[in-house]
């Protein structure tokens, strides 16, 4: 039985495919949604979303939003999601250090600290998410050298 998977903002559907597993960052820790899950309405925190389809896998950044489980079809209501790929890490570099600069000066009464913490912790989980997609694409050419998996060349 598929799983099929909607990820959307209030700016666009970033994402509709059929999918083998949702893993997600639950309010209480990462949630893995197979085929046939039980219903559920669930909260998500700042965190990756990852989502396997064969051998294909794809991350997303999420800040926050629900996430609702049917058997056969998962939504995700994201305040923010950006495929791993679309990120763009000096835009955000520069969104934390405006955001930590922003909480250094915490006594200036103009400064929102809750959405100054929310910036940063936006800004944090796409770094790590293009970090991780750099490391992970490493490893993939390393294993891709002739003479580590195919011996025989
Ligand atoms: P900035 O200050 O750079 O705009 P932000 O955290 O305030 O960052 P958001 O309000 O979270 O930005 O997002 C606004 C829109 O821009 C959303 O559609 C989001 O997906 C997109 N976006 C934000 N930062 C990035 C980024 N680093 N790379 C790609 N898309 C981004």
């Amino acid at each position: 039985m598929p799983l099929k998977l909607d990820i959307v903002t209030v700016e666009r559907l970033v994402y509709s495919e059929d999918v083998d597993i949702v893993i997600a960052p639950g309010i209480s820790g990462e949630m893995g949604i197979l085929p046939r899950h039980a219903p559920l309405l669930t909260a998500l925190t700042y965190g990756e979303l990852r989502v396997r389809r064969g051998d294909d896998e794809n991350s997303f950044a999420i800040s926050g939003g629900f996430m609702e489980v049917q058997p056969d079809h998962v939504t995700v209501l994201a305040d923010t999601a950006e495929r791993a790929e679309e990120i763009d890490l000096e835009r955000a570099e520069a969104a934390r250090r405006r955001a930590e600069e922003r909480l250094e000066t915490m006594a200036d009464e103009t400064v929102d600290f809750a959405k100054a913490e929310s910036a940063l912790r936006r800004s944090i989980i796409r770094i790590k998410i293009v970090e991780a997609r750099r490391r992970r694409g490493g490893r993939r050419a390393e294993t891709r050298r002739p003479g580590i998996n195919t011996p025989s060349e």
